[in-house]
């Protein structure tokens, strides 16, 4: 559990170690965000490089 909630990061990726699990924001101070495409169009292209799988929740 992490309660360290950065309002300024909303995210609800709640699979990830990082997410404050009782609310939909980081815990981190500050993420990184990249793209695994050429040339970026949508937003799903995007990706937060400074995702961790939650520990029991990864093979
Ligand atoms: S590290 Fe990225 S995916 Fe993980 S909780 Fe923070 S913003 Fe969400």
């Amino acid at each position: 559990m992490n309660d360290k909630a950065n309002k300024c990061i909303e995210c609800t990726v709640t699979q990830c170690k990082n997410h404050c699990e009782s609310v939909n924001y980081c815990s981190l101070e500050a993420i990184k965000v990249g793209t695994h495409e050429a040339n970026p169009t949508v937003d799903q292209c995007t990706d937060c490089m400074s995702f961790e799988c939650k520990p029991g929740q990864c093979n």
